[in-house]
């Protein structure tokens, strides 16, 4: 139990550091690789599609950071509860990331906070997700995905056009990784051009990830249901329709939260609510 705590500790403090070197990784190569190599300043119709290209990868990576920043500001910390840690009996089935409490509160170990309607712990935040960031957090795995795969096709672009690599076969694709890692090592391909090649595949892995993530959230929200509940085999808690459930999470400014990262969850019920006695 201690080792596997001591290796979530370490992914709570790794995870956010590989979050930010990816943020900035990404950052530079468009601006300092791909948009002056497609679009090149020397023909003036390109300017036009370069600045909306830039626009457009601004508005998904600062929609990406700012969902992030809402996730953290607004933890799912429940305010009534007081911080004590419960201690565990020794046939607790409990994870071991977090202890349950009733009435829908968790004490997770990580945070060391009691969370209402917790969700899970998210290590690239370093934070729980329960109701009240909920909404934040599956706007920050849109917005990644969305940042990742218009990533991905750029760096494809950029490939093409500086290397004339033809991706018209989906296979080659498929092949660039095991072939440019074999020509690294006889000397045909540099660092860096194998590094631009492993971050298609990053790109790709975690916009692939994050789509289907925020997918599997979004039923969970709409079931009225956290990640938690079918894990520990406990049927949905609530049963209003569907649209009641969504408008909890994403609150009544939820258009204006699609495109922007504002507050959209105004009043938390759960943090009004007396605390229950513990389990254990
Ligand atoms: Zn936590």
């Amino acid at each position: 139990m201690f080792a596997r705590m001591l290796k979530l500790r370490l992914l709570n403090a790794v995870a956010p550091a590989y979050f930010f070197t990816a943020t900035a990784v990404t950052f530079i190569l468009h601006f300092g690789f791909f948009l002056p190599t497609i679009f090149p300043s020397s023909g003036e119709s390109l300017k036009g599609s370069a600045l909306l290209h830039a626009v457009v990868f601004l508005f998904l990576m600062l929609n990406a950071l700012g969902n992030y920043i809402m996730t953290v500001k607004y933890p799912a910390e429940s305010a009534n509860d007081p911080v004590i840690i419960p201690a565990c009996s020794p046939d607790c089935s409990d994870r071991v990331d977090a202890h349950y409490l009733l009435n829908g509160r968790h004490f997770c170990k990580l945070c060391k906070k009691v969370i209402f309607k917790r969700d899970h712990h998210c290590f690239f935040t370093g934070n729980c997700i329960g109701n009240r960031n909920m909404r934040y957090f599956i706007m920050f795995c849109i917005y990644t995905s969305c940042t990742c795969l218009y990533s991905l096709v750029l760096g494809v672009a950029f490939l093409t056009v500086e290397y004339a690599i033809s991706f018209e076969n989906p296979l080659t694709f498929l092949t660039l990784l095991p072939l440019s890692t074999g020509y690294f090592f006889i000397g045909g391909v540099s660092g860096p051009q194998l590094f631009l090649v492993i971050m298609l595949y990053v790109w790709l892995g975690i916009g692939l990830v994050c789509a289907g993530f925020c997918c599997q959230q979004v039923l969970l929200v709409a079931r009225g249901q956290t990640w938690c509940q079918p894990q520990r085999g406990m049927p949905a808690q609530s049963r209003s329709p569907w649209r009641s459930n969504l408008r909890d999470v994403f609150g009544t400014r939820w258009g204006l939260g699609l495109i922007w990262p504002v507050q959209t969850v105004e009043t938390c019920a759960g943090d009004t609510a007396e605390p229950e006695p513990h389990t254990e």
